[in-house]
């Protein structure tokens, strides 16, 4: 199930498909509008009260720091004050009391994904107090993919026995870098020893999954020096590793001004800082997901994606593909019958809308049913590598011409009905599919606002 290691391909494709050089601003886009209101969402939500056998995904956001990193694209503040992170879980409280009662009756949920922010950065009274909130109008069953995304440097043994005991199986760490240099270049001092002393203890607390989040493209990482940070990695063996490219957007992110532009990669150095992860976990018994994780390959994950059938939705990669997906917080997403949806994002205007009786929808979108259809076919071709002709017939038409084209470059596989992305264009996933994806933005914001934690 291994996935093969993609081979040496031209330098040219590297400059036709890779994106533009990320030292440079990134002006994001998306396709969101802010026209969508409380209303909206509400008519959105009273459509899924109809279908009480409907599954669900709730994405829950945590967004408080004790300290900011600098690289960090995620919608987060920094604060020390407990009382004020109290608040939040009331404000937090209240929306889903308010979302429970639209949609009516407890409903089972497939997937629970805690991010923020730093969600372990909440002390154990509130970490408890969150998951009575969750379970209190949601029914969580023993194979719900239960996650929380966790800074290695606020955890500790009885934290993660704490976590564990709560109902969370899934747990990730964000390491991005073992080097001391680039550690001190990011602002994000946690050392191999720490990572590794944390690791193990979320194996003793009987964590079902342990992952790990890695970036490349940092400032002062090089290709040798990543590949110390994989080995020390794939020595631990965690159950995935998510290795995202770092995101600069100092426009959106002021604090990234804080790193110097000339100690960063370009982008030939961080396609082989990604090439050598592919190398390292490929060749260690990790199937590569979709297009920046890695799993073992007993993974549920990669078992399904094996099998054909690994979906992607706001949340992440999934075998269980709930129908729907509710966020909860401050910049939270969702995706309910084809609304995509974003709660207000800054903290205290999130708060006074839900205290005024209001669903906190700051910004969205209603795919069409054709949309619909076209993001469900590219989003199968970024999780199984494949296109097929029926598929794509009427609402990706061009694209699947286009897409046939490349394989004079390689990167796909023509076959009468089907296109197969091979591993050379494995590797140009993800460009390929944001040249033909308008709703990558909204994928690409997702992960703004959760990740690294
Ligand atoms: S990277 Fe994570 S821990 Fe660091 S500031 Fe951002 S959300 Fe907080």
């Amino acid at each position: 199930m291994t996935s093969t290691t993609p081979l040496e391909f031209a330098p040219d494709l590297l400059v036709r498909f890779t994106q533009p050089d990320p030292r440079t601003d990134d002006a994001d886009t998306t396709i969101w509008n802010e026209r969508i209101t409380s209303t909206d969402y509400r008519t959105a939500l009273a459509t899924i009260g109809d279908h009480p056998q409907e599954t669900l995904g709730l994405y829950l956001h945590i967004p408080f720091c004790p300290g900011r990193c600098l690289y960090c694209g995620c919608n987060t503040t920094v604060t020390h004050n407990t009382t004020r992170i109290d608040r939040y879980l009331d404000a937090l409280e209240q929306e889903i009391e308010q979302v429970a009662s639209v949609i009516a009756g407890e409903r089972d949920v497939l997937q629970l994904h805690v991010a923020g922010g730093t969600p372990n950065y909440l002390n154990d009274h509130q970490l408890t107090r969150l998951v009575e909130i969750i379970e209190r109008r949601f029914r969580i069953l023993p194979e719900t993919a239960t996650a929380i995304e966790c800074d290695p440097r606020r955890s500790s043994a009885g934290q993660l026995e704490l976590l564990h005991a709560l109902g969370f199986r899934q747990i990730t760490f964000g390491v991005q870098d073992l080097e001391a240099r680039v550690q001190r270049a990011i602002g994000r001092i946690q050392s191999i020893d720490l990572v590794r002393d944390v690791y193990w203890m979320a194996r003793e607390s009987g964590f079902d999954s342990v992952g790990f989040d890695l970036i490349y493209g940092l400032p002062e990482q090089t290709a040798e020096s990543f590949e110390a940070t994989l080995a020390a990695v794939v020595d631990m063996a965690p159950d995935r590793v998510a290795c995202f490219g770092y995101a600069r957007a100092p426009q959106q992110r002021a604090h990234q001004h804080a790193i110097d532009i000339h100690c960063l990669p370009d982008a030939r150095q961080r396609s082989a800082m990604f090439k050598r992860a592919v190398t390292a976990f490929t060749q260690c018994g990790y199937t590569w997901i979709g297009l920046d994780t890695f799993a073992l390959d007993t993974d549920e994950l990669a078992i399904a994606q094996d099998e054909g059938r690994l979906y992607r939705n706001c949340i992440g990669y999934t075998a269980a593909n709930p129908r729907h997906t509710i966020g909860f917080g401050a910049g939270a997403v969702g995706e309910i019958n084809g609304h995509c949806l974003q709660n207000e994002t800054h903290i205290e205007r999130w708060q006074q809308r839900i205290a005024a009786g209001e669903l906190p929808v700051v910004r969205g979108h209603h795919l069409s049913k054709a949309e619909q259809r076209r993001r469900h076919a590219l989003s199968h071709m970024i999780c199984n590598l494949e296109l097929s002709r029926s598929q794509a017939q009427g609402c990706l038409d061009q694209e699947y011409q286009r897409l046939a084209s490349y394989a004079a470059d390689g990167l796909v596989e023509v076959e009468p009905d089907r296109l197969r992305i091979t591993p050379t264009g494995r590797f140009f996933l993800r460009e390929l599919w944001s040249e033909h994806d308008a709703y990558f933005a909204w994928d690409r914001a997702r992960w703004h606002l959760s990740r690294s934690n």
